[in-house]
């Protein structure tokens, strides 16, 4: 069965708007996309380095989740981000492209290679702004709130600005 899945993009190297239209593409040949949120430009989380640009997509997938975080890796390692390890947790790093599963249908998941809903998901706003923009009303599985709740808590001070960029990923 199909389930919707929200996934986070992040990209802080190189030509970052060339990333972000690269692997919408890349993703839209692979998978039924549903929804685009704007593209935010955000301060660098947790280090020091040029500013991120971030956006927010949901998508339609027939993989199970570990399939599914196979091919966003896959995606990663194209797009030229090189891992230790591919199930390790690298401290914050410079990254031409980051794909993080943020929700999976109502999925709950525990594993050490895959936590879903994502544990950061409820403090960055790099994250809950692009979330109330394509979705307020999208309810997180573990905590029953929506994403309009979650940002009411939401302690974080970084600044995410909204960007002009208009994708058109169709051609
Ligand atoms: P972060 O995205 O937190 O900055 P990384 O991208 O370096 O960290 O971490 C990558 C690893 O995190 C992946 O290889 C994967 O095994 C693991 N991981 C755990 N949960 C998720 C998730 N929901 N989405 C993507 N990766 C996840
Ligand atoms: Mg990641």
């Amino acid at each position: 069965m199909e389930k919707s899945v929200y996934i986070s993009i992040g990209t802080n190297k190189g030509d970052k708007i060339s990333n972000c239209k690269f692997v919408i593409k890349k993703i839209n040949s692979i998978f039924k996309i549903l929804r685009v949120s704007s593209i935010y430009k955000t301060q660098s989380w947790g280090f020091d380095s040029e500013f991120f640009l971030n956006f927010i997509i949901e998508i339609n997938t027939s993989l199970n989740p570990l399939e599914l975080l196979e091919k966003l890796i896959e995606i990663e390692k194209l797009m030229g981000r090189v891992r230790e390890n591919k199930f390790s947790k690298n401290k914050y790093e410079s990254r031409f492209i980051d794909l993080d599963i943020l929700f999976f249908g109502n999925k709950i998941i525990n594993k050490k290679s895959l936590t879903i809903p994502h544990p950061k998901l409820y403090d960055r706003n790099f994250i809950l702004v692009p979330l109330l923009e394509i979705n307020p009303f999208l309810t997180c599985p573990l905590t029953n709130k929506n994403i309009s709740e979650i940002i009411l808590n939401c302690k974080d001070k970084c600044v995410v600005e909204k960007t002009s960029y208009v994708f058109d990923f169709n051609n």
